[in-house]
């Protein structure tokens, strides 16, 4: 039995996703007359209750749009240390978009708002004619890097009171927002209400091939459509990939509870074998992190053993649990990696 742990983007399409698509109503989106991309775009923006929404092909290409239209050349947009904007994008806001970037550690969690908010530098009424002008604060929920931990809907409400009184706009990447709101038990309106834009992804745990939206006000998201042109990012017949984007929405998203609980199931038996190398409490959605000394010597071993984890850092392992592992599955990962860990030094305590 070969499991694959390292990224719920590893998941195929199903059967019933892959009628949908292959039934799917199309036309050329870049003229607009794709009924089904239009579809999905007015599901996605009523689900996260804004105006409007946009497909795009990939998180990395809606994180871009969406912010890059919210920020003028030369301003700046604020993000958490361990950002995936700030880590994974290949440096696009400055490569592509003029947009500097400026990071704040423990943003998520650590950092007071008071000390958040002092960092804002709008200057709404102008004013100042040498300081780089904040136009966008970015959060990610959940947040990768962080092994999938949710944000903890008091500090959303908190920062999005601090950013509207400061004139900032409120970014939230959102590749695993269903997750989050799954997690918290909660309608994704909620979540997605609070934000100026967001972006979230149909790719991760939603299964769907392809696709992620912007999602924000109809003047906002006409930039984005802009910027998605601009990137080369116009798709034609995108309705065959919108439709699995609209099957994931309607089948996928509550089914995620089963991989936060099978993601749980693995850290405590992790756990168990190998006191100190993992946290079960930090572990409230899809992801497990691993302490090891050696996360490529690691995840070597399990691979060989038939078990694919990815290594997020030197000395940190990552296992994903997504639509294409089941209980069974879960279960066989358990039995590799709980003698894997277990023969690794103890730790001290
Ligand atoms: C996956 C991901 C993205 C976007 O990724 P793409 O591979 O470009 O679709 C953005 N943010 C986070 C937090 C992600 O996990």
């Amino acid at each position: 039995m070969s499991v694959d742990l390292r990224s719920d983007t590893v998941t195929r399409p199903t059967p019933g996703m892959r009628l949908a698509m292959a039934e799917a109503e199309v036309g050329d989106d870049v003229y607009r007359e794709d009924p089904t991309v239009r579809a999905l775009e007015e599901h996605a923006a009523g689900l996260l209750g804004h105006q409007a929404a946009l497909f795009v092909p990939s998180g990395t290409m809606g994180n871009f749009c969406a912010l890059r239209a919210g920020a003028p050349v030369g301003t700046e947009i604020i993000a958490d240390t361990e950002a995936h904007i700030v880590t994974y994008e290949l440096g696009g806001l400055a490569a592509l978009g003029g947009v500097q970037t400026r990071t704040l550690t423990g943003l998520a969690d650590t950092l007071e708002l008071a000390a958040v908010e002092a960092q804002l530098r709008a200057f709404p009424g102008g004013g100042t004619y040498n300081m780089v002008r904040t136009s966008v604060l970015a959060v990610e929920n959940t947040r990768a890097r962080d092994g999938g931990l949710v944000w903890p809907l008091e500090r959303l409400d908190a920062l999005r009171a601090i950013t509207s009184a400061a004139g900032v706009a409120l970014h939230c990447d959102g590749a695993r927002l269903w997750n989050a709101a799954v997690a918290q038990d909660i309608p994704p309106r909620r979540l997605g209400e609070m934000f100026s834009t967001l972006s979230v992804c149909l790719s991760k745990g939603l299964g769907a091939p392809v696709g992620s939206l912007v999602v924000g006000d109809t003047d906002h998201v006409e930039r984005a459509r802009e910027w998605r042109k601009r990137l080369g990012g116009g798709m034609r017949q995108a309705g065959v990939l919108a439709a699995a984007g609209l099957y994931a929405l309607s089948h996928h998203v509550a089914r995620l509870a089963d991989d936060h609980r099978r993601a749980g199931e693995l850290a405590r038996t992790l756990a168990a074998a190998a006191p100190g190398r993992v946290d079960p409490e930090r572990t409230e959605t899809n992801m497990v992190l691993l302490d090891v000394p050696d996360a490529g010597a690691f995840a070597a071993r399990a691979a060989a053993d038939g078990v694919l984890v990815g290594a997020a850092g030197p000395a940190k392992v990552r296992i994903v649990t997504h639509l294409d592992v089941d209980d069974d599955a879960i279960a066989h990962a358990g039995k590799v990696l709980a003698p894997l860990l277990a023969d690794l030094p103890a730790v001290a305590a």
